[in-house]
């Protein structure tokens, strides 16, 4: 009974292994192969025959030398149960086998893993793309030239941000974060079109126009994109937002069409100055030939010499405004004190009947090299500003100086021109220089100091302000400092 039991047991162990969805081969200590079960033959693509009762490196030589030798080896020597994965390049095939010490030599299940690893090698690599992508995006992100930010599509709070909207808003990203949009940018129009985004309405290329808390004053312009995020049911989940700063894009555009008013103005008046060359030509005549008559008496002499003055002066401003208009190709050589009087030509005129006194020490050597008709403007920009801040009269002082610049150390000329007029508050002397600022309403384009600078700039050169509001001693000096230069320093324009 207990020994048909035993038989029954010794069966169905028998059946297990010839059945097992694992392959099984048992080998004696001689390494004839005793045992192979069904899936065995079916994985080595052989007959049972074939192999079974055969010696295992007869059978198969290629495992000669490899990790399965040293293991099988092993296991038959130290009789202890080893696990390891083993590449057959035959038919590029991976298997896992189990080797276990058997009463006769030893026995190891195997099986082809080949598609298992495949899955998890593809699992890896589909991993690292998706990484690599994640961090490439990441990195568009963070260095794309456009403010980008994502908001809750419920309260439009800030959920994320790049650098470049941290620096568009003027605030460090942890002080955005959690903010809605509105707070950060109070600004007409914004919360509905959120609104509309959130109601999957998308927002391409709007022009948003407005001053930020953080530049308050500053009126600034913004090209922007809002798309909502759908989520897989199709709901809003959230709102994209891109944003391009066209501020100096926007008052370059300006600038471009008020100079343009600005330089149809100047050609007109260069052609009056022109055209009324010859009429001014013969009125001198006519005027000397008069003077020259003996027969008019004393007084009418004294008429005609003052008509003869004041038309020297006419021809003065008509040959200045000409020299004024005059755009040169190359840069030219000239007196800095020379270029001062040419300017102040101009408004004598003004200043006679403003009462203003002029003070001019030219002590400038030397010829400067220079586009004249350039630092003509900076300088007629300059004296003209002081001629608006001395609307009661005052003085004017106007100064050139052989000088070297402190901060860099080269050789040139210094122009001062100073007034003593009503200075300026910290706040205009913070934003003298941008396009269009002005505080003169309607009578200012706010462009003067901001295309001197361009010029002398240009001319690598400095222009310097300093100002006082105090009510004894209020007034401007601006300084002008232009290196010395040689032909090649000078770009063109
Ligand atoms: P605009 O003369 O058309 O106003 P500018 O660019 O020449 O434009 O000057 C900008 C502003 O700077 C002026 O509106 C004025 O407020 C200030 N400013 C410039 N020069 C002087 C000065 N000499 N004294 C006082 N304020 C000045
Ligand atoms: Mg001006």
């Amino acid at each position: 009974m207990l020994r048909l039991q035993a038989e029954n047991a010794e069966q169905r162990l028998h059946d297990l292994l010839v059945n097992n969805p694992l392959a099984y081969i048992a080998i004696d200590q001689d390494w004839q192969i005793t045992f192979a079960n069904r899936q065995a033959a079916e994985v080595n693509r052989k007959r049972m025959e074939e192999f079974v009762g055969k010696n295992i490196w007869d059978t198969w030589p290629e495992l000669i030398g490899t990790e399965v030798e040293r293991q099988y080896r092993s296991v038959m020597e130290a009789r202890v149960p080893v696990q390891f994965e083993f590449f057959n390049p035959l038919i590029a095939a991976w298997f896992e086998i189990n080797v276990y010490p058997t009463r006769e030599g030893i026995g190891f299940y195997y099986q082809d893993i080949t598609q298992h690893r495949r899955a998890e090698e593809d699992l890896k690599k589909s991993q690292q793309e998706t990484e690599r992508q994640r961090a490439e995006l990441e990195s568009l992100y963070q260095t794309a030239p456009i403010g980008l930010a994502l908001f809750d599509p419920v309260e439009f709070r800030y959920l994320r941000l790049n650098d470049k909207q941290a620096e568009i808003v003027g605030l460090p990203p942890e002080k955005i974060l959690g903010k809605t949009v509105t707070e950060i940018a109070p600004i007409d129009g914004l919360h509905e079109m959120f609104c509309q985004v959130a109601a999957r309405e998308p927002v391409r290329d709007m022009l948003l126009e407005g001053e930020l808390p953080m530049q308050p004053g500053v009126h600034r312009y913004w090209a922007v994109n809002y798309y909502p995020v759908y989520a897989p049911d199709g709901s809003v989940q959230a709102i994209t937002a891109a944003s391009l700063e066209i501020t100096s894009q926007k008052r370059a555009e300006m600038a471009l069409i008020q100079s343009e008013k600005l330089a149809a103005v100047g050609r007109l008046a260069s052609s009056i100055s022109h055209e009324i060359n010859n009429p001014l030509e013969a009125v001198t005549n006519l005027l000397y030939l008069t003077s020259a008559h003996p027969q008019i008496p004393e007084e009418v002499q004294g008429y005609v010499r003052s008509a003869q003055n004041e038309l020297a002066r006419v021809s003065q401003i008509a040959t200045q405004t000409l020299r004024f208009h005059r755009q040169t190709m190359k840069p030219t050589w000239i007196g800095a004190g020379e270029l001062m009087n040419s300017v102040l030509d101009l408004y004598q005129g003004r200043l006679f009947n403003s009462s203003i006194q002029i003070h001019a020490a030219y002590k400038s050597t030397g010829r400067m090299l220079c586009f004249e008709s350039d630092i003509r403007q900076v300088l007629n920009n300059l004296i003209a500003n002081a001629i608006d801040a001395m609307r009661q009269g005052g003085h004017l002082l106007l100064g050139t100086h052989d000088a070297t610049d402190w901060k860099t150390g080269r050789k040139g000329v210094r122009f001062t021109i100073a007034d003593t007029g009503h200075g300026m508050s910290r706040e205009v002397k913070n934003r003298l220089f941008e396009a269009f600022y002005t505080t003169k309403a309607l009578n200012g384009t706010g462009l003067g100091l901001w295309i001197s600078r361009g010029i002398v700039s240009r001319h690598r050169g400095r222009l310097t302000v300093r100002s006082s509001e105090k009510p004894s001693k209020s007034g401007t000096v601006f300084t002008l400092f232009l290196p010395d230069s040689k032909d090649s320093d000078i770009p063109e324009r």
